[in-house]
């Protein structure tokens, strides 16, 4: 896991459980979603029944699970969380909405990877809050349908577009999030700078958000790193030459690229020699797997403008050379 990979570690995932916003208030950014969920949770608090399920889209670090658990702390209600790969059987589905209790919010991380036969049934739950159980085996078996609490079901996904028709179209509300500007970016250091008990300035925190690639989860991570460097090697104040000093050291470079986005980059660019090429291609080229590939460094490759996604594959723009500081070829198609 590199320094400014947006998945979280083990040990990333104890200290982020520690800088979370709690409350719609405190969270940071994203005004549309923020705005527009506000009016679902408000509308359903005042009706006394659980909302719509929810589904967020974006790509890591953005702070769905951190929504999915204010929308549980703004209904007062408790959340349980489980992701799309660790349901494997549609048993442990059955078994997880048989115990919620009536207005529960159950958060499905990464819910675009749930096995079928869990997805079919899911379907059943959002709808009619009622679930088959299958007993027994062969022509003996009978399904025996159990009802379930009214609950609220929050999904994340990396990508709307890469979860199955029917189960999208049982999502009431579907909030996109977008990458964080650098300003708020800025508020979300600022306020992990006071729980951590360190100081800042703001040129400090300007320089370490406009190298987190609009990602609060980044700009965490690079606080923590940079804040190890203000204290052993400076007065323990992060200011702009301390941040950038700390973040050299650390191999993330201007745009907030790290090692894989630079592979990547590099391969696109040499030995593809800019493309067209396939995502799975390029993704074995730089020994990844094709999805981190895609839903980790594409999105801001594009955001960047150093790569395009064309019907015929990737495409490195005239950006890309000049960021790897190779001369542009002539007749350059991008
Ligand atoms: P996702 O579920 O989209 O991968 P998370 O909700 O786990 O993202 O967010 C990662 C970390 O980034 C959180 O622990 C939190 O510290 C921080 N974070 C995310 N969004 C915000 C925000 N809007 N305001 C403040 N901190 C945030």
């Amino acid at each position: 896991e590199s320094d400014a990979s947006p998945w979280a570690g083990d040990e990333e995932r104890v200290v982020e459980s520690a800088l979370r916003p709690h409350s719609l208030a405190e969270f940071v950014g994203q005004p549309k979603v923020a705005r527009q969920l506000d009016l679902v949770l408000e509308g359903a608090k005042r009706r006394g029944r659980p909302p719509d399920h929810v589904l967020l889209s974006g790509p890591p670090g953005l702070g769905k699970t951190s929504l999915a658990l204010i929308i549980g702390s703004e209904l007062g209600t408790s959340v349980k969380i489980t992701s799309g790969p660790a349901i494997e059987r549609s048993g442990d589905l059955a078994a997880m909405l048989s115990n919620l209790a009536e207005g529960d919010v159950l958060f499905i991380d990464e819910i675009h990877r749930i096995a079928r036969p869990a997805e079919e049934l899911l379907y059943m739950a959002m709808e009619d809050f009622r679930v088959d159980v299958v007993v027994g085996k062969g022509p003996g078996a009978t399904a025996i349908p159990l009802e379930i609490s009214p609950f609220t079901l929050v999904g994340a996904t990396t990508r709307a577009g890469l979860l199955t028709g029917p189960l999208r179209d049982r999502f009431g509300f579907v909030g996109q999030m977008e990458f964080y500007s650098t300003e708020d970016l800025q508020s979300v250091l600022r306020r992990s700078a006071d729980l951590l008990g360190v100081a800042i300035d703001t040129a400090g925190s300007a320089e370490i958000a406009s190298r987190s690639r609009g990602t609060p989860r980044i700009a965490n991570r690079l606080l923590r790193r940079v804040r190890d460097y203000a204290e052993v090697r400076a007065d323990g104040r992060i200011t702009e030459p301390v941040a950038r000093a700390a973040l050299a050291l650390y191999d993330v470079d201007e745009l907030g690229l790290d090692r894989l986005d630079r592979e990547v980059l590099h391969a696109l660019v040499v030995k593809f020699n800019g493309g067209p090429v396939g995502v799975a291609t390029l993704a074995v080229a730089v020994g990844e797997e094709p999805h981190t590939v895609e839903e980790v460094c594409e999105p801001f490759l594009v955001r960047a403008g150093l790569l395009a996604r064309t019907p015929r594959g990737r495409v490195a723009t005239e950006a890309a050379w000049a960021h790897l500081g190779l001369p542009v070829p002539e007749g350059l198609w991008l």
